[in-house]
């Protein structure tokens, strides 16, 4: 496995996502200023607010995900599950190289967390 290609991947998706999430904070604010006092599209507003902060979180999510990647390879645990240790498919981690699960605790994982994906209110 060649660490450094993974480590060069992962540092320009760092980069990416924090420039991406400091561009959707100044740009959520932008929102806020530029809102009408008018109900009717204060609504529409509220709605793209909100679609805006969940797409910002899953960033925020991803680039934790990265960060802790960026560490595992320092550490010379990257490409193992941080679960049970054990070896992370060579074909997963090429396409998500920040996964900190193998596949089947990845499964584990979104089949457990899966209830909850229903917002509360
Ligand atoms: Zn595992």
């Amino acid at each position: 496995m060649n660490v450094q290609e993974y480590k060069r991947r992962l540092l320009e998706l760092e980069k990416q996502l924090s420039t991406r999430a400091a561009r959707d904070r100044e740009h959520a604010r932008e929102q806020v200023r530029d809102s009408p006092g008018d109900i009717g599209d204060a609504s529409v507003a509220d709605e793209a607010e909100s679609e805006d902060f969940t797409e910002a979180e899953l960033d925020a999510t991803v680039l934790q995900q990265v960060r802790d990647a960026l560490r595992r390879i320092e550490d010379g645990t990257f490409g193992r599950c941080v679960v049970d240790g054990g070896p992370i498919e060579p074909k997963r981690l090429e396409a998500v190289p920040w996964t900190p699960y193998c596949l089947k605790h990845q499964r584990l994982l979104e089949a457990a967390s899966r209830p909850q994906a229903t917002p509360t209110l």
